[in-house]
C-alpha cells in the first residue's frame, strides 16, 4: 500500500482522504506547524497533501524519494518550490474551484461591513448607547451606482464582478493576464492599474501572490486611491504593503479596509495593522480583520479535501492530474 502524507493543519483521522484513496494508499497526517518539522518524515511519501502552515522548499523536496504528486489543499501554491518538484518529475496540483463562492461572497461582505458602517456602529454603541442614530456610521457612500475595482479576474475576481454587478455597480478591473473575452463574458470594463486605483469606490484584490504582485498595493498605490474608497483584500497577505496600509488608514487616506489575508499568517501584535486594529479609539477605525477564512463553509472544506484526495489518486493511479500547475518545470 502507497504512504499518502497530509502536512499539517489538518487533524487525524483524515476520513475524507481515506475514502477516496481506499485500496491505494494509507493516509497519514503529520500536524507540522513549521516546515523544519518535515524533515526526514517525507521520505518514503508516494503523495503529499500540504495546507497553508508549512512550506514544501527545494530543501524538502530533495528528500522526496518516491513521491509522485505534491497537492495544495486550496488554491495558492506560492508555499511550494513548483520547479524543485519538476525537476524530480513530481507533480504539484492545487484545487482551484472549491472556494470560488465563498471567497467572492467574503469579499462582498467585507466591502459592504466597510460602506454600511457596520464595524464603526458595532464598536461604537456597544459601550454607551449612543449616538442611536447615523452619525456613527456617517459619511457612507450609495453602492448602486458606484464603481468597483477588480485586480485580477480569475475565478474569484469574477465571481466578486458578478456579485458587484448585482448591486448594481459599475465594474472595471486589471488583469494584464486575463483570457481575451473574459471581461466581455463577464460585462466589465478592463483599465490601467492607475486608473482602477484613482477611480473606484471599492477596491478588491484576487491576484494570486507572484513577484510581480508582491506589493502590488504599496503607499503609492494606497496614495492613488480615493479618501472614499474601501480596499478589500481576499487574495494573499503579502500582495498588500499592510503597513503602509496602517499609515494610510490612520491618515484618512482610505475610508476603508476589509482584510483577509496577512503577510505573515497566524498574526503577531508586533504588526503595525493588528496593532491600529486592537486599539480603542474613537471614532473607530474602519477596518476588519478576518483569520484566512474567505474560504470556508462545511461544504467547501468538505469539497476542497475531497478534490484535493482525488488529484493524488488519479496521479498514484497512473492517471494524470486535473489540476497541474508545475507543468513548465516537469522533467
Ligand atoms: P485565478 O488564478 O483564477 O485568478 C487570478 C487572476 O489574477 C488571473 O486572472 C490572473 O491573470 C490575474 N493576475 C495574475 N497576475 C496579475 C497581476 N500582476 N495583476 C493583475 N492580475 C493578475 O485565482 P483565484 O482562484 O481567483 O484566486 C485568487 C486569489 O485568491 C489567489 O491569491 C488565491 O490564493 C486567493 N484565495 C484566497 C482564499 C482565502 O481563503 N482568503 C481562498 C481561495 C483563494
Amino acid at each position: 500500500m502507497k504512504r499518502v502524507v497530509i502536512t499539517d493543519y489538518l487533524e487525524p483521522p483524515a476520513s475524507i482522504e481515506s475514502k477516496v484513496l481506499e485500496g491505494v494508499a494509507n493516509v497519514e497526517c503529520l500536524l507540522a506547524k513549521n516546515t523544519r518539522e518535515l524533515m526526514g518524515e517525507l521520505t518514503d511519501a508516494d503523495g503529499i497533501i500540504l495546507c497553508h502552515e508549512v512550506s514544501i522548499t527545494r530543501e524538502v523536496v530533495e528528500e522526496l524519494h518516491q513521491c509522485k504528486a505534491v497537492v495544495r489543499c486550496g488554491v495558492g501554491f506560492d508555499n511550494i518550490d513548483r520547479k524543485a518538484a519538476g525537476e524530480r518529475g513530481i507533480y504539484v496540483c492545487n484545487v482551484p474551484d472549491y472556494g470560488v463562492d465563498e471567497v467572492a461572497d467574503h469579499a462582498i461582505a467585507m466591502a459592504l461591513a466597510c460602506n454600511r458602517g457596520l464595524i464603526k456602529a458595532e464598536r461604537t454603541l456597544r459601550q454607551g448607547l449612543k449616538p442611536w442614530d447615523m452619525r456613527s456610521i456617517q459619511p457612507i457612500f450609495r453602492v448602486a451606482g458606484a464603481t468597483m475595482g477588480i485586480i485580477g479576474l480569475g475565478r474569484i475576481g469574477g465571481a466578486t464582478a458578478l456579485r458587484a454587478k448585482g448591486l448594481r455597480m459599475n465594474v472595471q478591473a486589471y488583469d494584464p493576464y486575463a483570457r481575451a473575452g473574459t471581461d466581455k463574458l463577464l460585462g466589465v470594463n478592463l483599465v490601467g492599474l492607475e486608473e482602477l486605483l484613482k477611480t473606484s469606490d471599492i477596491v478588491s484584490v484576487h491576484t494570486p501572490l507572484t513577484d510581480e504582485t508582491r506589493k502590488l498595493i504599496d503607499a503609492s498605490a494606497l496614495e492613488l486611491m480615493k479618501p472614499t474608497a474601501i480596499l478589500v483584500n481576499t487574495a494573499r497577505g503579502a500582495v498588500v504593503d499592510t503597513d503602509a496600509l496602517a499609515i494610510a488608514l490612520r491618515a484618512g487616506k482610505i475610508a476603508g479596509a476589509g482584510i483577509d489575508v496577512l503577510p505573515e499568517e497566524p498574526a503577531t501584535t508586533d504588526m503595525p495593522l493588528i496593532q491600529l486594529w486592537q486599539e480603542d479609539q474613537q471614532p473607530p477605525v474602519n477596518l476588519m480583520i478576518t483569520p484566512h477564512t474567505a474560504f470556508y463553509s462545511d461544504a467547501g472544506l468538505v469539497e476542497m479535501r475531497q478534490k484535493a484526495a482525488q488529484e493524488v489518486r488519479r496521479v498514484l493511479s497512473g492517471e494524470m492530474p486535473k489540476n497541474c500547475v508545475n507543468r513548465e518545470f516537469l522533467q
